[in-house]
């Protein structure tokens, strides 16, 4: 296959009858929802439309991209209670995988990218019924799913992932929704458990700190490259102006392009002005790209960041 696989391509969709999705009042009133509302004119108060319109923008953009080859989209569990059941009044929103694996029939570039809070009850189950539905990987954000990826009591979790060869994709950083939640639990260091139970682990956002310049867990990974071979990173959200301190100082990094998978955070934007340190040219390229996914590639490109994983060996691909 040639082309890049977005390994972090956000779904979203408003609860309806059938769909298994939440969403809470605060998260559908936060300024992140209404700005992807209003960008892509997404009516709130009919979820069928929205949530339809939404899907067809992505894959427009999936299509038309020239330089990916698939998407991998992600579902996003909620948060679980002590006894592993749904907690709803801490849960902001939910993508369930049904309905993430519903999304990608609608085109042959989609991949599912399930998501399974550990710490839910049925966890083993679930991780089962995902593969079923063509996971090709488990997508958490500890932070926000209130959980520890160190947590000892979490081993049997990772066990079955790594018999099912299904990756771990987990956010790393600060993630400013959510002031006040215990924010080390997106540290990556707390991915090791993991590691050591052979389960490939991807780790979001090039391992950047999301709070601009600083960046304590780049010394971690390198850390981390140097011990596991099922150690990776996906170089999704960069461009941003929180993160692309991270993404600068991987420039210096040239021997860990083979751990580096593509990804853009979508809907989240692909900006251009750090494709200046290759020169005008390349900024002009990344600019005029056209498309979120061709912007991200250029990017990359310029700073000579060009992700150089072997999808098919990470992910859990059919
Ligand atoms: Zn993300």
């Amino acid at each position: 296959m040639s082309g890049f696989i977005d390994v972090h391509c956000h779904l979203a969709a408003l609860p309806t009858k059938a769909n298994g999705c939440r969403i809470s009042r605060k998260m559908l009133n936060s300024p992140a929802a209404r700005m992807v509302a209003a960008l892509q004119g997404l009516p709130l108060d009919r979820p069928e439309e929205a949530n339809a319109k939404y899907l067809a923008t992505l894959v427009k953009e999936v299509e038309g991209s020239r330089k990916l080859a698939k998407a991998v989209v992600l579902a996003m569990d909620g948060v679980y209670d002590a006894s592993g059941r749904l907690d709803e009044a801490h849960t902001e929103f939910v993508i369930s995988n049904d309905y993430a694996a519903q999304a990608c029939k609608a085109s042959p570039k989609l991949l599912l990218g399930a998501s399974v809070n550990p710490m839910r009850r049925d966890a083993l189950d679930e991780l089962d019924r995902a593969a079923g539905l063509g996971a090709v990987l488990n997508k958490v954000l500890p932070n926000a799913m209130v959980f520890d990826p160190a947590d000892k009591a979490l081993s049997p979790v990772w066990k079955k992932m790594a018999s099912l060869g299904l990756p771990l994709l987990s956010h790393i950083g600060f993630e400013f929704t959510l002031i006040g939640h215990d924010q080390s639990v997106g540290f990556p260091q707390r991915l090791i458990p993991a590691l050591e139970a052979g389960v490939k682990v991807i780790a979001a956002h090039g391992c950047s700190n999301g709070i601009f310049f600083q960046e304590p867990h780049l010394a971690t990974m390198d850390a981390m490259m140097a011990k596991y071979p099922n150690f990776f990173v996906d170089l999704s959200a960069l461009t941003l102006p929180n993160r692309v301190g991270a993404l600068l100082r991987l420039t210096s990094r040239p021997e860990l392009r083979g751990r580096f998978l593509f990804g853009t955070d979508y809907p989240l934007p692909c900006m251009s002005y750090p494709a200046l340190m290759g020169g005008l040219g390349a900024f002009w390229g990344a600019f005029t790209a056209g498309n979120k996914f061709d912007r991200q590639a250029a990017v990359l490109e310029a700073l000579g960041v060009s992700p150089s994983a072997d999808p098919a060996k990470v992910l859990r691909l059919e």
